[in-house]
């Protein structure tokens, strides 16, 4: 990004070009007011030039820098600026600091920011951030009459404690399609009515997967600032859980807006959980979108200038009925058969492709679930799941992806027998047969392996 600023003519007003016309005109509206707080009298006719060269941060964010090209001319040392301005001189916050900064970092050595970016812009090393409250104090420091406050550097928080599979007693059938699920990185489809404690598991998924690395939780912060979603805040620590609504059209779920595009759920879910409940619920339009950017681990916006992409690696965890009353396969249920197809077919199936992992849930009731002998906590299943990752990168590593004779002609019998009616549901299978001899700690997957993964992986309905 670069800001360039002349003076020419002879009208006392402000000229801004590289903005749209309407962010052009804010910009105007909101830097010449600021300014006036300070004293600073535009009197020839300042010409900026925006030229955003590639950084993600909204129109809104250049206000500073543009107030301070005018006030101190180009002669100012190589400083940048991140903040909106009130009409009476204060620093704003804005969204997108973090990738922001990283950016500035490899032109200017000092970046200004309001107090609510601090924290946020202090993760990035190697560049000097200074909190400025009001315009005055920007420009006091831009011109070298004032030292500048600069921003903490704080020790890294813990994340905080996630919620436990302690908490849920019995369920045996969940409890081991989410631990596949963490060990394997696979999409997990939970399939029953209300009372099976669908949402109960799915919010203790996070807490089995491994610890987010520094660089991941970078990564998580970077999207949840290009949202707006972490002002006041600074390093997310933990993995994000993301629970969109039914009525969460697809740009809600992928991403979208002007002039800057924000990102999506599945990118707010990116390392973490994306959680949709009752997928027959969402517009099959939306559930179509998130299907590529699950795929392909990222989302494409397209805009005016350009394409804009956001992460979008997380586990999908889908939740459906079979039936429209919730009942089926149970002896309450009166749905006819073309109603039952009519309800599932309302799930794109290139979205339900995406899950290898598929479990049916009785409806015990959350009761039930409390009132069960204890189970075993999540730091003992994430213990098994860490392990059976770190098996699974050596395999790849070593392409010794090997299976017994028994399995091998198991798979290949269910193949047969339209079990498995696709190549698609083949690989899911052996997929999920993998990660099972991981948790294991087997290298050889045996039909055993085989068979639990047929289970879980054939098709429901
Ligand atoms: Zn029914």
């Amino acid at each position: 990004m670069h800001i360039h600023v002349s003076q020419s003519g002879r009208l006392p007003t402000l000229r801004i070009t590289g903005l749209a016309v309407a962010a052009e005109r804010e910009t105007r509206v909101r830097v010449t007011s600021a300014l006036a707080t300070c004293r600073h009298e535009i009197n020839a006719t300042p010409h900026v030039t925006c030229d955003g060269g590639g950084v993600t941060i909204d129109g809104t964010g250049l206000d500073l820098a543009i107030a301070l090209a005018v006030a101190c001319g180009d002669t100012r040392p190589a400083i940048g600026a991140l903040a909106e301005l009130s009409l009476n001189g204060d620093l704003r916050p804005v969204r997108g600091v973090l990738a922001a900064v990283e950016e500035l970092r490899e032109h200017v050595r000092v970046v200004i920011v309001a107090p609510e970016n601090a924290a946020e812009a202090a993760l990035v090393d190697g560049v000097r951030i200074v909190i400025a409250h009001r315009l005055s104090d920007a420009i006091e420091f831009a011109s070298g009459r004032a030292s500048g406050e600069d921003a903490p550097r704080r020790p890294q928080p813990p994340a905080p404690p996630a919620l436990d599979l302690r908490d849920i007693k019995g369920a045996a059938a969940a409890r081991r399609a989410i631990e596949i699920t963490a060990a394997g990185g696979h999409h997990v489809l939970f399939l029953g009515g209300p009372g099976a404690g669908k949402t109960m598991f799915a919010r203790r998924l996070p807490g089995i997967l491994p610890a987010p690395t520094h660089a991941e939780q970078l990564e998580v912060t970077r999207v949840h600032s290009a949202a707006g979603l972490n002002i006041g805040g600074g390093l997310i620590a933990a993995r994000p859980f993301r629970a969109p609504h039914h009525s969460t059209t697809p740009p809600g779920l992928i991403g979208g807006g002007a002039p800057l595009p924000r990102p999506g759920e599945a990118s707010l879910a990116h390392r973490g959980v994306l959680f949709l409940d009752d997928l027959p619920e969402f517009s099959r339009a939306a559930l179509e979108v998130l299907c590529e950017p699950i795929e392909t681990g990222e989302a494409v916006l397209a805009r005016a200038s350009g394409t804009l992409r956001f992460p979008t690696r997380c586990t999908l965890f889908g939740t459906m009925a079979a039936c429209p009353c919730g009942r089926f396969p149970g002896p309450q249920c009166r749905c006819a058969a073309t109603d039952r197809a009519r309800y599932t077919g309302r799930v794109h199936p290139r979205l339900l492709g995406l899950f290898d992992v598929r479990v049916s849930l009785p409806p015990v009731g959350v009761a039930t679930l409390e009132s069960q002998p204890a189970d075993e906590d999540s730091a003992t299943v994430a213990e098994r799941v860490a392990n059976a990752r770190a098996i699974a990168v050596r395999e790849r590593a070593t392409d010794s992806d090997v299976m017994s004779g028994p399995a091998r002609s198991l798979l290949a019998r269910a193949v047969e027998s339209s079990l498995l009616p696709s190549r698609q549901a083949r690989d899911r299978v052996a997929r999920v047969a993998r990660t099972i001899a991981n948790l294991a700690q087997q290298r050889i997957v045996s039909d055993a392996h085989v068979a639990e993964a047929i289970d879980l992986g054939s098709d429901p309905f």
